[in-house]
């Protein structure tokens, strides 16, 4: 492909993006073939000549689309939203028409600006929320070694290695139990509060007792808006019991709910926040910017580095002491400019049209929570504080909740075979439930009716049998 054909192409593909988002609602939600079925659709082999390129967009259509779920489709309510604001898609573009690897200085200057200027709070873009927990454990677990070797300087660092002791709550997402086995460290699981919260006492407890094991707490990761119920742990009591421990690092993962944050109604759940190290969210979730995005900050930045810097001659410029180098904050050393598309966002929608995007997302939860309320066949589930709502059939006096919970996965996976609204289950307080989340980024009331109208069709069916 040549510049003259990359200028035509290029534009018919923003065409070919902008009829697929305005008649996605054509399509249904979730693929209806099997995994596997592009093995048979597509040759094994890339070709030796080259395709024209209407044959490949042919297949893009044809093959490709058939088995793709709809991330932005009206009627998608599983996970949390993927943000694809076109600011961002145009940011995305641009990248790779720039095409740099930013892993110096020179490439990554907006990457501050906007993080630091115009959000006046986080210091790195990152890929995702799990990378950003993960260089966070590293940071801490490089601190933690060193304090060690401080105290036993003979003492091999393999031992010390095996003294060190993370926590989380059982409602943290899964990727803080990745990063402790990528650190090869115990991480400690700990209990929430009947609404998901996991308390203070429950975590002064577990480190006074793994203390006085002989073993030396050096993080805690807490979530703010967890992935199960969006719970908020209790960062006001955690953030006190965490400094009361020499050099342990708080960190607070706020994937989803940060974005949130842009709104002051929401900023309550911020507090002790001041207690952190580090803290991350996802404007790929919440902020309409195109995946991938999330923002790492850091308070200390040196603590971050120390861990991560190696510095070959063929990486070392003449700025290397007054610029800030990323490549020394991650586990990658290439870095794509993603701080782009989120000034894009910032730029084109600015913080009031960006809040307006999260107040209806959270208006639109709380109108689905009240159309379940009146429903008593069902109970919510969760405290609604943003988008996320988790519900279920509550059942008869005569059934188990084993049965219960049969009941629901059978009412969600007739929902979802059906391919008209797509849900995902989550367990809240050791039962199964529906989690319901406002995605499509244009999502009205209407949209949220007819969710309902499908689920409470298929509850009929399932309680009353298919001909009542
Ligand atoms: N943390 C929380 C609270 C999440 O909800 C998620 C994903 O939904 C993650 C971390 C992982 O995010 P990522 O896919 O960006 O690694």
């Amino acid at each position: 492909m040549d510049v003259e054909e990359f200028r035509i192409r290029g534009k018919e593909m923003v065409d070919y993006i902008c009829t697929y988002m305005t008649t996605l609602r054509t399509r249904r939600v979730t693929p209806s073939v099997e995994p596997g079925y592009l093995r048979a659709a597509l040759p094994s082999d890339a070709p030796y000549h080259p395709d024209d390129w209407d044959d490949v967009m042919n297949d893009v259509e044809n093959k490709i689309m058939p088995g793709v779920t709809h991330w932005q489709h009206p009627r998608f309510h599983a996970y949390f939203p993927a943000g694809n604001g076109y600011p961002s898609i145009l940011g995305d573009m641009l990248s790779a028409g720039i095409g740099c690897i930013g892993f110096s200085w020179a490439s990554t200057g907006l990457d501050y600006k906007s993080m630091s200027t115009v959000l006046q709070k986080f210091e790195i873009t990152k890929g995702s929320a799990s990378e950003c927990v993960l260089v966070s454990m590293l940071a801490a677990r490089a601190n933690g070694i060193k304090r060690l070797k401080h105290q036993f300087p003979t003492v091999d660092e393999g031992l010390l290695l095996s003294k060190l002791i993370a926590y989380c709550s059982k409602e943290a997402h899964s990727c803080v139990e990745k990063a402790a086995m990528i650190c090869f460290v115990k991480l400690r699981i700990l209990q929430p509060d009947e609404n998901g919260s996991l308390r203070g006492e429950t975590l002064k407890e577990a480190m006074e007792e793994d203390e006085e094991a002989g073993h030396v707490p050096f993080f805690v990761s807490i979530t703010l808006g967890t992935t199960s119920c969006c719970s908020f742990d209790n960062l006001p009591e955690i953030g006190p019991v965490v400094r009361k421990f020499p050099c342990v690092w708080l960190h607070v993962d706020a994937a989803y709910a940060g974005s949130a944050f842009l709104c002051p109604e929401h900023k309550h759940h911020l507090a002790g926040v001041e207690y952190a190290d580090s803290f991350n969210t996802n404007p790929n979730k919440l902020m309409l910017t195109s995946f991938d995005c999330s923002l790492l900050w850091v308070t200390n930045r040196y603590l971050l580095t120390s861990a991560l810097v190696v510095d070959p001659l063929y990486l070392q410029h003449c700025y290397d002491h007054t610029a800030i180098d990323y490549r020394h904050w991650g586990v990658p050393l290439s870095r794509r400019f993603r701080s782009l598309k989120l000034w894009f966002m910032l730029r084109s929608y600015g913080i009031s049209g960006l809040q307006k995007y999260v107040r209806r997302h959270c208006e639109l939860a709380k109108y689905f929570e009240n159309l379940v309320k009146k429903d008593d066949r069902f109970e919510v589930c969760n405290q609604v504080k943003l988008g996320l709502v988790c519900f279920r059939l509550v059942g008869g006096p005569d059934e188990t909740p084993e049965q219960v919970d049969e009941m629901n996965k059978k009412l969600l996976t007739n929902i979802n075979a059906s391919g008209k609204i797509h849900m995902v289950p989550a367990n809240v307080r050791e039962r199964f439930v529906i989690r319901f989340c406002v995605v499509h980024q244009h999502a009205t009331r209407e949209d949220i009716e007819i969710a309902w109208d499908i689920i409470t069709d298929f509850a009929t069916e399932l309680l009353e049998g298919p001909d009542k």
